[in-house]
């Protein structure tokens, strides 16, 4: 079913009794061509272009919970492509330009606001290395502007400007970047995958992988045993536990980030902001609460709720950057599990499992990648061939020494 205009004009002359389920929710199939291990933005986004991109049929997507359940649902919505390492940028940017056409390609309201991304800089160094980062921006053809205090400050005024530690001196601003509705992408992306055919089956959990002779064979399920020909790891925190049902060891840890949302205010953050001296970045939703987040809990954890110190560590550095958030009430926080990479870069590769591929290390940053890692990951399971701007997320590069050190950070072991 289509969505549009007209759609709801006859629907509502139908008393809306007539609209159809987004997507079907069948059985598994004894077989199927490809298999992809989990339903969150990536491994849905990869159904989706795996069908309608490369033509390709009888795919299933297997989730553990239901759609949404894992970090899809549970991030701080925040999209950008201002990245410097050429292994980085280009990938980043293809995600940018997909966002931007996403929700007519899906027809789909995933609320895609450019409401722009703004990167505070508070000392001359940091001023430096944000010149450095926007020229390379620049250079690959992305949007980037160096902002000054009082540019700044006309955006934002009721930030700290003359805090004695921090003072503000002004920041990088990305106008493309901005939020989008997170679990709508799901949706849209499961939508538009069923249409084509896909089988979205939830509740159905991997609990291990068959190979015979190096070459996947199936998937052993919650419901019982699927053939396949591909299988696609998209499982993001769980990636190494997924991975080590065929025998495969990641270079990934998985910790707990947080995230959090105040009561509901009168608009006054029309953007997203990030602090440059402390753990905390800040949006404002559209139903007028602050989302905010800051780092990892800082140690290795499959237990999606978070610790009373990184709350105090978060609001602290909101505080020092917006001194009017203390007069705010909290009113929730939630937790999820991020797949953290050695060097803070993702991987869409084979294996040494013939048959399977690998699509992880995202980090706390891979909503923004949703599309174009989708699109990658599909162009690799249907071509068996890297697309062009995903070349450098080999898993190899760990043993080869190529690290792609974007923020020099990933989940830094030697600091746990
Ligand atoms: C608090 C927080 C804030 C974040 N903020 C941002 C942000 O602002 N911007 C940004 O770019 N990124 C952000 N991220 C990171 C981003 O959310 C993740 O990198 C990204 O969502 C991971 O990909 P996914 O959507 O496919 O993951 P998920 O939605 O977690 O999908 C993986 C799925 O695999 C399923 N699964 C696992 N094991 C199995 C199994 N054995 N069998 C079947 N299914 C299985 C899980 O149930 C899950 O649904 C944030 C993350 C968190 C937690």
């Amino acid at each position: 079913m289509k969505y549009s205009a007209f759609s709801i004009f006859t629907n509502a002359l139908s008393g809306h009794k007539n609209w159809q389920p987004a997507w079907r929710n069948p059985d598994p199939k004894p077989a199927y061509d490809i298999i992809i291990v989990g339903g969150g933005g990536h491994g849905l986004a990869t159904a989706y272009y795996l069908a309608k991109e490369f033509e390709l049929k009888n795919i299933a997507v297997l989730e553990k919970g239901w759609l949404g359940s894992g970090n899809i649902g549970r991030n701080t919505t925040i999209i950008r492509s201002n990245y410097m390492l050429p292994g980085n940028n280009p990938f980043y940017e293809l995600s940018m330009k997909l966002w931007e056409g996403l929700e007519q390609d899906f027809n789909f309201n995933a609320m895609v606001s450019q409401r722009g991304v703004l990167n505070l800089y508070h000392t001359d160094p940091q001023r430096d290395a944000f010149a450095r980062r926007g020229n390379a921006m620049r250079i690959d053809g992305v949007d980037a502007e160096l902002l000054d205090r009082d540019a700044v400050r006309e955006m934002y005024p009721h930030f700290d400007y003359d805090n004695a530690r921090f003072p503000i001196r002004g920041g990088l601003l990305q106008r493309r970047g901005g939020t989008v509705r997170h679990d709508a992408v799901a949706w849209g992306y499961a939508r538009g995958s069923d249409m084509r055919g896909v089988d979205i089956i939830q509740n159905c959990e991997v609990k291990s992988i068959r190979t015979e002779q190096g070459r996947v064979v199936g998937v052993e399920t919650s419901r019982g045993f699927i053939v396949c020909k591909k299988l696609g790891l998209a499982a993001a925190g769980h990636s190494s536990e997924v991975a080590a049902m065929a025998g495969i060891k990641l270079p990934i840890e998985s910790h707990v980030l947080q995230a959090f949302v105040s009561e509901g205010l009168k608009p006054f953050i029309d953007g997203v902001v990030t602090f440059g001296a402390g753990h905390f970045y800040v949006s404002q939703s559209d139903k007028g609460g602050l989302v905010f987040g800051g780092d990892l809990d800082g140690y290795n954890s499959y237990a999606r709720r978070g610790n009373l110190p990184m709350v105090e560590h978060v609001v602290e550095a909101g505080v020092a950057m917006i001194p009017a958030l203390s007069r705010i009430r909290l009113l929730r926080s939630w937790g999820g599990i991020m797949d953290m990479s050695m060097d803070g870069s993702p991987i869409i590769d084979k294996t040494s499992v013939h048959g399977i591929y690998l699509n992880a290390g995202w980090c706390y940053g891979g909503f923004k990648a949703t599309p174009a890692s989708g699109f990658c990951f599909a162009h690799l399971i249907a071509k068996d061939e890297p697309q062009h701007t995903a070349t450098a997320y080999r898993l190899d590069r760990f043993r080869r020494g190529y690290m792609l050190d974007e923020k020099g950070q990933g989940a830094t072991p030697n600091l746990h």
